[in-house]
């Protein structure tokens, strides 16, 4: 994308793994999945937590390829046909930004974490973690204003006000807190303040992943709070729409 002059990764994007990509077939090292695992895992009989979390690492691993698949094929649908993923493309563009299927990658992800942002890779699609296509419609939205901002403000990644900020108008743009569209509609007050709530609380969640905040959701939430009002009301390049 540009040239890569922060140090680190947002938050939620932590993209350590980026370095092991390669072109080569990963190989399946984990336990057999038969019938009978997955039954097991189904309904629960003979597991602990810990084999239930090996089941679905397991899982991940064995069904990587076709789960690789579906998100490149939703990811491909999007690009094409989604209006604020569309839009959003060609924003960045305008910034001198350039996003295509070749930086927007679906890969495995170890995290709870549905996708990334990295200033040098571009964005990460977590293959395993996106339910279906509208999940991945947000999550693309979603960085893809990380990727706006980067682009036009200069995002500092290390400084963790410029990452809540980010983090603020991700939640708020990308309509990961819908259905706030609707409520809007309406006009309805206590809709507007659960979409507050929505994008306060995310975005403590991803700003508390932070390396250096090791999970910190009090430490997380005092600085998204410092600079909520602004970066909430910020809603470039969007115009009046979610006013
Ligand atoms: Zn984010």
């Amino acid at each position: 994308m540009s040239d890569d002059t922060s140090p680190k990764v947002e938050g939620t994007a932590s993209l350590d793994h980026e370095s092991s990509v390669s072109d080569s077939k990963p190989v399946y090292k984990g336990k057999p999945m038969g019938f009978f695992r997955h039954m097991s895992a189904i309904t629960g009989y003979g597991m602990t937590p810990e084999s239930i979390e090996e089941y679905r690492r397991d899982f991940d691993d064995y069904y990587a390829e076709t789960l690789c698949k579906r998100c490149e094929e939703n990811r491909d649908w999007l690009i094409q046909y989604s209006p604020i993923v569309r839009f959003m493309m060609d924003q960045i563009r305008e910034v001198n930004g350039n996003l295509s299927s070749e930086n927007i990658k679906c890969l495995p992800c170890n995290k709870d974490q549905a996708g990334g942002f990295h200033p040098k890779y571009g964005i990460l699609l977590c293959q395993n973690k996106l339910r279906d296509r509208s999940h991945t419609e947000d999550t693309m939205a979603h960085e893809m204003v990380h990727a706006y901002d980067h682009m036009r403000f200069k995002v500092d990644w290390a400084d963790f006000k410029h990452l809540a900020c980010s983090e603020i108008r991700a939640s708020t743009l990308s309509g990961e807190c819908r259905p706030y569209q609707e409520w809007m509609v309406r006009g309805q007050w206590k809709f507007l303040r659960h979409m507050e709530a929505c994008v306060r609380r995310r975005a403590t969640l991803s700003v508390s992943g932070h390396p250096a905040l090791k999970g910190d959701l009090e430490a997380a939430g005092k600085i998204v709070d410092q600079v909520f009002e602004s970066c909430y009301k910020d809603t470039r390049p969007f115009r009046e729409v979610y006013k």
